[in-house]
């Protein structure tokens, strides 16, 4: 049971663990992306405010230069938005200064770039600037435009802490809901196994609860249900098997039980008594002998282990051949064959003739004193149809249907007289089955009984 329990417990946790691992590889992903790009939105905007801004400052100079003002007493910056940290610096091709801003730094030098916007990655800086050269009147300048990306690093660095703190966020409500989740669908598996546990032999009638959606774990329930059901079906039927078998042989052992204590006490002297107990005790020895092979007949067949022996033969030949042994048997009776068909069957000659013969027998048994009884056979499509009909007592509509279940009798009182087990039309049915046909009883109570069977031809 524990190892059970830990074999859905281990899967529960796999399926959590798998659910947790695909969902963080996700946000994780996402955000990550998220991060790039905006990381790349803000360089790419810093770049193109320095390249606006140095186009901007050189155009002023060349517009101030053209006027021949001295540059020194203009304030070249005054466009720039303070708040923005772009700081420009101006020197003169013998680097003296030109204008600067207030706030440039004086750590880093830039390399001339010409057109190019670089980026300087130090000190936990990060700058971009681009630095060039100016030629206006044969005079040349030295333009140098840095961006400052403090501010836009800052706000990088918060929307990380952020995204880190939500992914852990995610990552642990994933874990949780995905242990919820897979505990509550796993749960029905739990009680599958529970009450598999408590089915046995004694508790067959355990059923588990299906719940109403279907879904294949409520599919593996039903299938369950319906195999514990044929389990039990036929578990009971054995147990019906076994007690009717051993009934049925109780009555001739009693009895033969009897006679040999009658014999003990009075008969050893009596030849008369002791003939009559002889008779007796060979009859239901016979009797006994007779319900054993058909019980082993039936146990054989249960379990399979029936071999059919078929061959191809002439279906006229059976008929003809059953009909003069029962003539022989009951000669009171007129049994006849009014039409036999040549049909050439495959199937196991012994076991067709074994089944003819008990049906015969019935008929023989309930048909009274000059009765008579035909025994035809038919080519049909692809098929042979043999009847057996008798002028018999009959058999009322509602008993047809037991009549091929095990030790089914009709008339309890009057099958002790004939003699009948109540076997005879079960292993019939039996040996057609078998044979893939098909039986078929018709009886007009009082008046008579057709037994039909259609067999596969030989075509
Ligand atoms: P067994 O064949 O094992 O010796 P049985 O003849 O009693 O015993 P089945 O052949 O299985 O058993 O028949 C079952 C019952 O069906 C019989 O007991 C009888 O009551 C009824 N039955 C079968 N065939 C006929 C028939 N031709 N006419 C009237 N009743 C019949
Ligand atoms: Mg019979």
């Amino acid at each position: 049971m524990k190892n059970k329990i830990l074999v859905v417990k281990k899967i529960s946790l796999k399926l959590t663990l798998v659910y947790a691992f695909v969902f963080s590889l996700v946000i994780i992903t996402l955000n990550g992306s998220v991060l790039y790009g905006v990381r790349y939105f803000l360089t790419k905007q810093a770049v193109r405010q320095v390249s606006d801004t140095s186009r901007y400052i050189s155009t002023r100079i060349e517009e101030l230069e053209r006027k021949n003002v001295n540059l020194k007493n203009e304030d070249l910056l005054q466009e720039i938005n303070p708040r923005e940290a772009v700081y420009v610096k101006i020197t003169d091709s013998e680097g003296k200064m030109i204008s600067i801003s207030p706030r440039w730094n004086k750590d880093f030098s830039f390399q001339n770039s010409s057109e190019k916007v670089l980026k300087i990655e130090k000190q936990e800086k990060h700058l971009v600037y681009k630095s060039n050269s100016i030629k206006i009147n044969n005079k040349l300048f030295v333009l140098t435009v840095v961006k400052d990306m403090e501010y836009e690093y800052h706000f990088l660095k918060l929307l990380l802490i952020m995204v880190a703190i939500s992914n852990v966020l995610g990552i642990i409500i994933a874990v949780l809901s995905g242990m919820f989740v897979s505990k509550k669908m796993l749960t029905p598996i739990d009680k599958i196994t529970k009450t598999a546990q408590s089915v046995s032999i004694q508790g067959l009638n355990k059923r588990i609860e299906v719940n109403a959606a279907d879904d294949e774990l409520s599919r593996l329930a039903r299938t369950f249900n319906e195999m514990i059901e044929r389990l039990q079906k036929s578990f009971e039927s054995q147990n019906k098997f076994v007690s009717d078998a051993s009934h049925e042989l109780r009555t001739p052992i009693s009895v033969i039980q009897g006679y040999i204590n009658l014999l003990d006490r009075w008969g050893k002297e009596d030849k008369e008594v002791l003939q009559k107990a002889i008779n007796i005790i060979k009859n239901e020895t016979a009797n006994m002998t007779n319900l054993i092979e058909k019980l082993l007949f039936l146990a054989r067949g249960d379990n399979n282990s029936l071999k059919l022996e078929k061959e191809i033969f002439d279906l006229n030949t059976l008929i003809d051949e059953v009909v003069k042994e029962s003539s022989v048997i009951a000669p009171k009776l007129n049994i006849a064959s009014e039409r036999n068909d040549k049909i050439i069957i495959y199937a196991d000659f012994r076991l067709i003739k074994q089944a003819l013969r008990a049906l015969v027998d019935n008929s023989i048994k309930y048909t009274q004193e000059e009765g008579e009884i035909k025994i035809n056979s038919y080519r049909r499509l692809g098929e042979a149809e043999i009847t057996i009909e008798d002028s018999g007592i009959g058999i009322s509509e509602e008993e047809i249907p037991n009549l091929f279940n095990r030790f089914y009798r009709v008339d309890k009182a009057r099958s002790k007289k004939t003699g009948g087990s109540g076997l005879g039309l079960a292993i019939v049915k039996h040996i057609i089955d078998r044979h893939c046909g098909k039986i078929c009883i018709e009886s007009d109570f009082g008046k008579g009984t057709k037994v039909t069977i259609n067999l596969p031809a030989k075509v």
